[in-house]
């Protein structure tokens, strides 16, 4: 048990790889709050997780609303007497080529991504502090945090922007014990990614088997998907590290779509 009686908060938890980085570390003896826009859904993991004998909350969040957020942390601090464990990982992507993305859809990216993964470490970073105990904040980057791709304008300037916070949040946290890390996963097949094949073989006028293989999955080493699983564990590693020797990076899951 790894993660025995840490309370966790996972935001986009109710869906894809949040939901399954929150099964993982409810295995592992976390009590786990399933952070969603989407409250409704976010109750059948909490469910399924209570059910199978682990501990879960849902709470409705939209991490763009500071209010919003900080409800719902003070309602799982007030419940669970604290926070130990953030993975910012609520997101949605939106593509266009840079000259058409609509500025709403720009401020919309930024917004979901990057002032909610502020606006959840501002809210969980007092009360990592007053436990004395510290923590470990996790950010969902991707090898979007390091890489470009065609039509991904917003996604990619989100995602490089997480690694600043990240970096900036493990020199604050350091001397309370609060770590800060990025998971850079490559395309994993969630909701998330199954709009997008549709989309993309319209923009870029190829077929929807083509942009698998040949947009998606044309620089792993074996042709595969990464999958919730793979993400998880790296979740898990972050989550339960006991030490800040490991703050202030980010992994990159991907089947070796980028190399460092
Ligand atoms: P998903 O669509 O399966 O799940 C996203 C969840 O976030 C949904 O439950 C949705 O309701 C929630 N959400 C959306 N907006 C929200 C908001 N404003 N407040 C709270 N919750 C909100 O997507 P996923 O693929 O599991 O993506 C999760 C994260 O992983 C995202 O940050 C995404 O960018 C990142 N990521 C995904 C992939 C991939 O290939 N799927 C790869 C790299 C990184």
């Amino acid at each position: 048990m790894k993660l025995q009686d840490k309370v966790c908060i996972v935001t986009g938890a109710a869906s894809g790889i949040g939901r399954e980085i929150a099964m993982t570390y409810a295995r592992q003896g976390g009590k786990l709050a399933i952070a969603d826009l989407n409250k409704a859904a976010a109750q059948v993991v909490a469910d399924e997780i209570n059910r199978a004998g682990g501990q879960a909350m849902a709470v409705a969040m939209d991490v763009t609303s500071e209010e919003q957020v900080d409800a719902a942390v003070a309602e799982v601090a007030a419940a669970w007497g604290g926070v130990d464990v953030l993975v910012s990982n609520a997101g949605i992507q939106i593509v266009h080529p840079v000259e058409d993305f609509p500025f709403a859809d720009w401020k919309k990216m930024l917004a979901i991504h990057l002032d909610g993964a502020f606006l959840t470490t501002k809210a969980c970073v007092p009360h990592m502090k007053a436990s004395g105990k510290g923590g470990s904040i996790i950010y969902m980057g991707s090898v979007h945090s390091k890489e470009a791709s065609v039509l991904k304008s917003a996604y990619v300037t989100a995602k490089h922007g997480l690694m600043g916070l990240c970096k900036t949040v493990s020199k604050e946290g350091g001397k309370f014990g609060i770590r800060a890390n990025v998971i850079c996963p490559g395309f994993v097949r969630t909701p998330l990614v199954e709009k997008q094949i549709p989309e993309q073989s319209k923009a870029l006028g190829i077929s929807e088997d083509d942009v698998i293989k040949k947009v998606m999955l044309k620089d792993t080493v074996d042709g595969e998907f990464t999958t919730v699983q793979d993400v998880a564990e790296v979740a898990l590693l972050f989550a339960s590290f006991g030490s800040n020797a490991l703050t202030g990076q980010s992994l990159v899951v991907s089947h070796g779509w980028f190399m460092q």
